[in-house]
Order: structure tokens, then sequence, then C-alpha cells
């Protein structure tokens, strides 16, 4: 695991134009892959559009307890970049005002942003129908002023989202660091003794899943069963979903595929698994992602490529719905990570399991 961030590390792989410039040079520019605009426009979806707005997922600040190996928004400890209270503000006036009927809070340890309570009072009083937290789990037992939280999510009802890469310690602790899955069966046992994730329970707990090498998740439902059985057994632990997220290629992710050398071969699996299907449910299409400072982005991964919305409308002072909907959606090729096999997003898989995967 990474002790600190691309960015602390001072690596070329923290700017996102070099970034951009890997996922667009290379086996791209020589015609050897089709570029993902190319690819969609195969089956008449480009230019994406934004639909309806339905999700509005907030990245309250890149500061985390972890600096987990996939990490798509290079967080850490030694990340300083923070929502301020008063852009928590205006992004209540866009919650209480918006279409959306899901709020969503990551990071970086969302928690760890000092505002992440009051902000979660407020946006609990706003009355949206589902109010997703996303916390690493560890963050709940790092310190003890943490301890409580599984009680402050009930209070609020928040739903909350976690990182568990498997259902063991080695797998577990390889991509996340050394002690992160005793400390995070230790939190699950905790949400769960709170209610979090008990059959008929309210409170929603869901798990997420993601690869810890240079390969594609598996199948989402069977995947849930195994987990499902395995932490019941082991550890008592009860969950409701299972979310099969794939890896983009970037920040942290990109940083080991090339080290690696796995860029190339990842590159082809992602577009060898490209479903064109999945193409209308990418979460771009109903979710409009706002930074630390307030900026509008299409999504998590195109806020930390630093790709602003293709609108007239860039901050979140300047929040217009009617402007925003069927603007283009900005797309690279990291995209090939929302579209291979069942589709891909914060929610996992956006294809039925029922619908089949051509
Ligand atoms: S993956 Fe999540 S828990 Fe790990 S460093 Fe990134 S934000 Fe933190
Ligand atoms: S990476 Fe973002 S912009 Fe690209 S398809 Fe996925 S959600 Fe949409």
């Amino acid at each position: 695991m990474a002790v600190k961030s691309l960015k602390k590390q001072g690596s070329d792989l923290a700017q996102s134009n070099k970034q951009l410039e890997i996922l667009s040079n290379g086996i791209f520019q020589t015609g050897e892959l089709p570029t993902f605009k190319n690819k969609i426009s195969e089956t008449n979806q480009f230019p994406l559009k934004a639909k309806k707005l339905e999700i509005l997922q907030i990245n309250v600040g890149y500061m985390c307890n972890q600096v987990c190996d996939h990490c798509h928004v290079d967080a850490g400890p030694d990340r300083k970049e923070i929502m301020t209270r008063d852009t928590m503000r205006q992004c209540l006036e866009v919650i209480k005002n918006s279409g959306a009927h899901t709020l969503d809070l990551t990071g970086g340890a969302p928690e760890m942003n000092p505002d992440f309570r009051w902000f979660v009072e407020e946006a609990a009083k706003v009355g949206i129908k589902d109010f997703i937290v996303r916390s690493n789990l560890t963050i709940i037992r790092a310190n003890k002023k943490y301890y409580d939280l599984p009680e402050f999510f009930k209070k609020h009802n928040v739903h909350v989202v976690s990182s568990m890469p498997h259902w063991t310690r080695g797998k577990t602790d390889k991509q996340r660091g050394d002690g992160v899955f005793d400390k995070s069966i230790k939190a699950l046992q905790e949400l769960n003794a709170v209610g979090y994730g008990m059959p008929n329970s309210d409170l929603r707990l869901d798990l997420v899943y993601n690869p810890s090498g240079a390969f594609l998740p598996g199948d989402q439902a069977s995947m849930e069963k195994d987990f499902k059985k395995a932490l019941l057994e082991d550890f008592n632990i009860q969950f409701h979903n299972l979310f099969a997220i794939t890896n983009l290629p970037i920040a942290r992710f990109l940083d080991y595929l090339i080290a690696s050398e796995n860029y190339e071969d990842y590159m082809y699996s992602l577009v060898e698994a490209y479903n064109p299907a999945a193409v209308k449910n990418v979460m771009c299409t109903n979710t409009l992602s706002i930074s630390w400072d307030g900026y509008l982005f299409d999504c998590d991964f195109n806020q930390m490529l630093e790709l602003p919305v293709n609108s007239k409308v860039k901050h979140i002072s300047e929040y217009n719905e009617e402007l925003l909907e069927g603007r283009d959606i900005v797309i690279s090729q990291h995209c090939y990570g929302c579209t291979a096999g069942a589709g891909s997003s914060c929610q996992g898989n956006t294809i039925p399991a029922e619908a089949g995967i051509s």
C-alpha cells in the first residue's frame, strides 16, 4: 500500500493533464484500440447526454485516513482539500431546490471534514429519499471521536455504503493497508449492533467490492452470495447489497497499472468487455458531482481528471438545473471502465442481472 498520495510524492501522475495524455496517446492514438468516442458512435450513442438529475454526489474533501492502492481520488492523510461550511451552505440550497432523490456524500473519508456532522444534520432535514454516506469503515475505529458514528448515522437515517474488497484479511490488507481488515470487521459489527444491514432493517448497509489487481470484477450477484456467506459464518456480519465496481484507469490505479506493466492489457480487457447496452445508464447521465470547492463535474472520476461540465454553469453558486440538463457529457478512455460487462457505477452494475450481458 502507498504511504503518501501521488500529489505528496510529487508524481507526474498527480497531474490530471498527464493522466489524460496517457489515456489519449499510445494504443488509442495509433488506432490499435478505438477511442471511447468512436466506440459509442458505432451505436449512435455519441454525444452522451445528461438526463434528468437524480443523484447529487458531493465530495467533501480528499483527506482520508487510508492510502489505498487503487484510489481514484489519490486521497490520503496528506490531502488538505476540504469543503468549507460556506460551500456546504451553497450545496444545501441546491439539495433543497433540486429534483434529485439521492444525496451521496463521498471523499476521501467524508467524516474527516470538520463540518461533516453539521452538514449531515442540515442535509437530513431536507428529507431527501436516499441519503448515502460513503464510509471507509476504518474511520469508525480510527479515533475515539469517531466511535459514535454508527449511532450518528442511525439518528439521521443515513444509508451507509462501504468498501470491503474481500472477506479475507490478506486480500483486504494488501489493497487497503495493514490492519484495515480487522478494523473494518469491527466497524461492520458495530453497524450491525445498532441495526444497520440486518434483514428487514431500514438502516441500509451496502458494501462495495473492487478488484485488487488488473482484472475486472466477477458477477456481482454471485460475489454478493459469497461475501454474505463468508462474513456471516466467520464474523456474524450481515449487510444488504454488494456493489461490484470496476477500477477506472486513473490516479493511483493508473499508476499501479503502469508500474506493473499492465496498462495496455487492462485497457484491452476493458475494450473487449465493452457492452453497448451499458452506455445508456452510465451514472453521469443522472448524476452531478460537486467538488470540495464547489465546481461541477459529470462524475467523481471526471472531477479527479479536472474535466468540468460542458455547460455555462460551472459552479454550485450558479446552479441551474434546466441549463445543466441535456448537456453533453465529457468523456475520455477512462469511461470504458463504466461500460465493461454489466456496467459499473457507484451503485454497482448498471444493467440488472436478468437483463443479461451482451
Ligand atoms: S479508496 Fe477510499 S478509503 Fe481508500 S484512500 Fe481512497 S478515499 Fe480513502
Ligand atoms: S467515467 Fe464518468 S463521464 Fe465517463 S462514462 Fe463513467 S460516469 Fe460517465
